[in-house]
């Protein structure tokens, strides 16, 4: 079943989630790429949805967006950012795509009249996609993240798949744990034994920890390192400490130094082809980290923070990290400050006023009605008030409407997202979309994934990207109405980006004489910024909020 010579490394979580196995995948990315080996980065999402396009961000998070336009988890957002190139649609998986192709499979005879039944049919689907991702990106490792806790019913199948390649290959599998170790602050000392059963119950599925990557908020001491590796089977030198750090980007840095590449290396029976330098990496994880640097201060205003009485940011993930690499690259650090639209249109003058304070504003990607009278009133003062505004998809969208009503004059104009029978549809769906939701066919059908499109001499645009064709990545339903462009264009606005053809608008701004920056895209360019090569849209952004700063 597997390929030759091919080597696997699993990461399973340990004691609880959310402590990181998406950057200890992305990380081993990273490292292994710098000693020269071609890696792939797979994420399992054991949930039952076929992806991750459905699910309400406050509750999972951002759903990033391939260049193929699969709509998939925000691990996938980091993967790309660390490895600093595009993945495919092989490298993530579903329990709900994997029981999808079993089913059609099965429908279409497939299996030559068999029963079919989890194991071992849904077990082997996955150990085929696993290979499958690898063949696509041409690698000699596979690196694949299980999602969720040991223990969870849900990934089970998967954690068999990954026992079965073991069984079979030996050499070529090493499995490692990203276990959490709480210091409990009524004792002030840091505990082993979550852990410890952690690693049994992973024993209970026939399968044995190499690894184990011992999360904590401090580092591991060498007194638990013994404990852990004398009751957990694993030697210490695989044992690698991974304390709280102020930036996922210091995470491989600090791997380096409990020599993580090169013990991975050792248990895969890999030889080391170059040493892993990091030079550009480390350069980059120093200046976002750099709290010396000057602040430029930027609000986002949006509406998917509340879970609770917590504040989540994880649905705007990839714009956060977007700002981060450009206003690392300018040498500034980025204070992101979350504003509510529904604050803002409750009336709460105290946030609109609070909203001119910042250098910059952005409006990110959104769906619904919620908030969004809200957000056009944080546009307007943007605009009004000449303060550098971002508008991404939704937030272009709104732009568009903000200065359809109140530089155009057309009070009615909106999105008929929201107002099916406006009378004047600024913002309207396009023909093929009226079909999908005429349908009820909302999974996977907007317009996803990567599409070409033209810049315009003399723009902002233009100058920031410094070519005329780019290419970048969508995620929406609506489009700019075509019926209002000519209008818009003659009160003031242009629009600097269209899809080759000239139907589709994909960038608006406003020239640079009238407004120092304010400029919207239908795409969503956070999802190509990368740390070693920040998007220019943002980076122009923020060279313009940085100038407000003087
Ligand atoms: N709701 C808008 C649409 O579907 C914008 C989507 C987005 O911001 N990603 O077109």
């Amino acid at each position: 079943m597997a390929r030759e010579g091919h080597k696997y490394i699993f990461v399973l979580g340990g004691v609880m989630s959310g402590v990181g196995k998406g950057v200890v995948t992305s990380s081993i990315g990273l490292l292994l790429q710098e000693k020269g080996y071609a890696v792939n980065l797979v994420k399992v999402d054991p949930y039952l949805n076929v992806d991750a396009g459905t699910m309400n961000p406050t509750e999972h998070g951002e759903t990033f967006v391939l260049r193929s336009g699969l709509e998939t988890d925000q691990d996938m957002g980091n993967y790309e950012r660390f490895l600093g190139r595009d993945l495919t649609n092989e490298d993530y998986m579903t329990s709900g795509m994997v029981y999808q192709s079993v089913i059609a499979q099965e429908r279409a005879l497939g299996y030559g009249g068999k029963c079919v039944e989890a194991i071992p049919h849904v077990r082997d689907e996955i150990m085929r996609r696993i290979d499958a991702a690898a063949a696509q990106n041409g690698s000699n490792v596979s690196v694949i993240e299980i999602g969720g806790t040991i223990g969870d019913f849900q990934n089970e199948l998967f954690i068999d798949a990954a026992r079965v390649l073991k069984a079979k290959h030996p050499d070529d599998v090493v499995f490692v744990m990203v276990s959490y170790l709480p210091v409990p602050s009524t004792l002030g000392e840091m505990k082993t034994r979550p852990t410890q059963h952690a690693v049994r119950e992973l024993n209970s599925y026939g399968v044995q920890a190499d690894f184990i990557i011992a999360r904590a908020p401090q580092p591991l001491d060498a007194r638990r390192k013994e404990k852990l590796a004398i009751s957990c089977n694993v030697h210490a030198d695989r044992i690698i400490s991974a304390p709280d750090i102020k930036s996922i980007y210091q995470a491989p840095i600090n791997f380096e130094k409990d020599k993580f590449s090169n013990a991975l290396l050792d248990a895969l029976k890999l030889p080391e082809k170059q040493k892993a330098s990091l030079t550009a990496w480390k350069k980059f994880a120093a200046a976002v980290a750099d709290t010396s640097a000057p602040e430029v201060s930027i609000a986002i205003v949006g509406k998917y923070f509340d879970t609770g009485d917590f504040v989540l940011s994880d649905a705007y993930l990839s714009v956060i990290e977007a700002i981060k690499f450009s206003a690392a690259k300018l040498g500034h650090r980025a204070k992101i400050t979350w504003v509510n639209s529904k604050d803002i249109e409750k009336g709460d003058a105290k946030a609109l006023a609070e909203l001119a304070s910042h250098k910059g504003i952005i409006v990110p990607g959104g769906f619904g009605e919620s908030g969004i009278e809200g957000k056009i009133q944080a546009i307007r003062l943007a605009r009004e008030k000449k303060i550098p505004y971002f508008g991404l998809c939704y937030g272009m969208q709104l732009m568009v409407i903000e200065y359809a009503r109140n530089v155009l004059g057309l009070k009615g104009a909106h999105t008929t997202e929201i107002q099916k029978n406006s009378e004047d549809p600024v913002v309207d769906l396009m023909l093929e979309q009226k079909k999908h939701l005429a349908a009820n066919t909302y999974g996977g059908t907007m317009r996803l994934g990567a599409y070409p499109a033209r810049i315009k001499k003399g723009t902002i645009a233009r100058g920031a990207y410094k070519k005329d064709a780019v290419e970048e990545r969508h995620r929406h339903r609506y489009e700019i109405n075509n019926e209002y462009v000519e209008r818009l264009e003659k009160a003031g606005l242009v629009f600097s980006g269209t899809s080759p053809d000239g139907m589709l608008m994909e960038i608006a701004e406003l020239p640079r004489e009238a407004h120092p920056f304010m400029l919207g895209t239908q795409f969503h360019p956070e999802l190509q910024a990368r740390p070693l090569s920040p998007h220019p849209l943002f980076t122009e952004f923020l060279k313009a909020a940085i100038a407000q700063n003087a």
